[in-house]
């Protein structure tokens, strides 16, 4: 259960979180007419506050509105300030941030047409995605039976409320298995992406990733890109297939959500020693003092607030 706020920022208004409601007709629930983000704020070690990477966060909402044809009557600027008002108005040093734009109550049929375009900001306290020992251990995964959209059957820069169907089943399916998360392949058979992650691998002390094409170009994979390189790591982005993961020394995911979570098995094969391998726990330790705003370096990555 999501662990309630006292208010949720709703076009424009912070609202008691019981009363931030919605009409059972409402496009998006219907069809899916829906963009979101996935944010994540931390306390620094210092008592202050930060949201991690929020204006480019919020440049991808407002991108994934355009790739969908949304007019959202809000900038980045306006969302990134709304965003952390909602914060500050809910005493949250640290929360997940959920903005959720969509298409309101009016016409039922497929076309939106003149239905309004609807803004939430949320935020609630939320802990490591797929629990803390994860980020230490790891996690099982198995290969999806399902495989990740095609580029020109979904859009997938877009993230899109609709395209979450395909992460649900193939979740579903690894969890109902045994599993704690799931790979997608692609159309053509390359790893893609998880249900809500990027995807890493190492071998040989060199770090490779799938190129963006048919995955969501996350910020943690953007951050870790750049950490890594920094680190004087090269990374490659190039296809990956199912077999050469399991031979990696390493296998990671990335994402706002799972934070640097490694990943122990894949098919009920141990990847490297079974456990988080020396690169993704460098990688993890060095994200987390970013994060927690220990390193100056990446200080502009920091969206700075005061509860
Ligand atoms: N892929 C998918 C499908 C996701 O849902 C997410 C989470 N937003 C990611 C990757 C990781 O993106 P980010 O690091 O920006 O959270």
């Amino acid at each position: 259960m999501v662990q309630k706020s006292e208010t949720i920022w709703f076009n424009g208004k912070q609202v008691p979180w019981d009363e931030a409601n919605v009409h059972v007709l409402t496009h998006a629930l219907h069809y899916g007419t829906a963009v979101f983000e996935g944010i994540r704020a931390y306390e620094c070690a210092d008592g202050s506050s930060e949201v991690f990477r929020l204006h480019e966060h919020m440049v991808r909402l407002v991108n994934s509105a355009k790739i969908l044809g949304l007019v959202l009557p809000y900038t980045a600027d306006e969302l990134c300030e709304a965003a952390v008002e909602t914060l500050k108005r809910n005493k949250l040093a640290g929360a997940y941030v959920r903005p959720l734009v969509f298409v309101g109550e009016g016409a039922m049929g497929v076309h939106p047409g003149q239905n309004p375009i609807e803004t939430i900001i949320a935020a609630w306290p939320w802990g490591a995605y797929l629990g803390e020992e994860a980020l230490e251990k790891g996690i099982k995964v198995k290969v999806s039976t399902f495989n990740r959209h095609h580029v020109n059957v979904m859009m997938t820069k877009a993230k899109a409320s609709g395209n979450y169907v395909n992460s649900v089943l193939a979740k579903t399916e690894a969890v109902a298995d045994g599993y704690d998360e799931a790979i997608l392949l692609d159309t053509t058979g390359h790893v893609s992406e998880g249900s809500g992650e990027n995807l890493f691998m190492v071998l040989n002390d060199i770090i490779y990733t799938p190129h963006t094409d048919g995955v969501l170009g996350g910020l943690t994979r953007d951050s870790i890109i750049s950490l890594a390189g920094d680190l004087g790591y090269e990374v490659r982005e190039e296809p990956i297939t199912r077999d050469m993961l399991y031979t990696a020394d390493e296998v990671f995911f990335t994402g706002t959500a799972a934070e640097l979570t490694p990943i122990s098995s894949i098919d009920r094969r141990q990847i490297g020693n079974g456990a988080a391998g020396p690169v993704a726990k460098l990688l993890q330790t060095e994200f987390f003092k970013i994060v927690k705003g220990e390193n100056q370096d990446y200080e502009h990555w920091l969206y700075r607030y005061q509860v």
